[in-house]
């Protein structure tokens, strides 16, 4: 395993949830983490408990749709903490609605969060991985986009979300391909159902949606597939990505790692 000692890491989406939880990982693995979010005053109250458990991070105003403000939040992160090792493109939202109901300003929205911010996280983040290092080689990284189950399959009443994350898989597995000579390595991280703010919005809609009770939302819709019927956990997604940063080689790029108790098998 490299050891991402020192290495420093933006972590989209994370004042909240599964990039939370990335964050406080990486930060244990001794990286420098930068807390990037729509929402400044949640990923500053990340950064200072990653700060009290003896760790080193900043909280960052960034709305992954604006590309200016992820071109000045990426600017910041290399002022503050260095260039930039590891991009987790995780921030997200959800809007289920069936497809004959679903606003173009919803989709927009959708596509918008997924994807173009991916895309402009990726290209912020990309010089400082192919500069130059100390031996006069491009210094290299990792991009972790956080997929989905639904990279994958599709599920009623998704059709923007499935959509946005079967579309990483392209951008990955295109970064692979480019960035593969620059030591640059690119994967997808592709969880089932984790309990996190998110989620426990779409139960009550989906149960509206679909005329079942909630808790037939959570036994048969999201953890019908399962082989236990257990949520995935946000440290089983942590766990996953900083493994995905450590590994030492390009044998593992462009690949999508499903972590779902067994929902998705590839
Ligand atoms: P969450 O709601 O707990 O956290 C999402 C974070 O993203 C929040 O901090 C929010 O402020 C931030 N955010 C929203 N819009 C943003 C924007 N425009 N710019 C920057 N930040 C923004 O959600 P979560 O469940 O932790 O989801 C994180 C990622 O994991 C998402 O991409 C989601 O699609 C994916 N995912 C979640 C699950 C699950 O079951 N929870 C499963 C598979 C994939």
């Amino acid at each position: 395993m490299t050891s991402i000692n020192g290495k420093v890491a933006i972590v989209t989406g994370a004042a909240s949830g599964i990039g939370k939880e990335i964050a406080f990982e990486l930060s244990r693995a001794g990286a420098a983490v930068a807390i990037a979010d729509i929402n400044l005053e949640g990923a500053r109250a990340v950064a200072a408990e990653i700060g009290q458990a003896g760790g080193r991070a900043i909280g960052v105003a960034m709305d992954v749709t604006d590309e200016d403000a992820v071109n000045a939040g990426t600017a910041q992160v290399v002022k503050e903490l260095g260039p930039v090792d590891i991009l987790v493109s995780n921030a997200g939202i959800q809007i289920v609605n069936p497809i004959e109901n679903y606003s173009y300003a919803d989709w927009k929205k959708m596509l918008a969060i997924h994807l173009d911010g991916a895309f402009l996280t990726t290209r912020a983040a990309l010089p400082h991985m192919y500069a130059a290092g100390d031996d006069g080689k491009p210094r290299g990284g990792t991009v972790i986009y956080m997929g989905s189950v639904h990279s994958h399959q599709a599920s009623k009443l998704k059709s923007a979300y499935v959509t946005a994350k079967h579309g990483l898989l392209g951008l990955s597995r295109t970064l692979a391909k480019e960035g593969g000579e620059r030591g640059v390595r690119s994967h997808v991280v592709c969880p089932g159902f984790v309990r996190t703010p998110l989620v426990d919005r779409q139960i009550p809609e989906q149960a509206k949606e679909l005329g079942i009770s909630e808790e037939e939302v959570i036994r048969n819709v999201m953890l019908g597939q399962t082989v236990d019927g257990i949520f995935t956990t946000v440290e089983d997604v942590a766990q996953t990505v900083r493994f995905l940063c450590e590994f030492p080689s390009a044998a593992l790029t462009g690949q999508s790692f499903v972590v779902s108790h067994g929902w998705h098998m590839q």
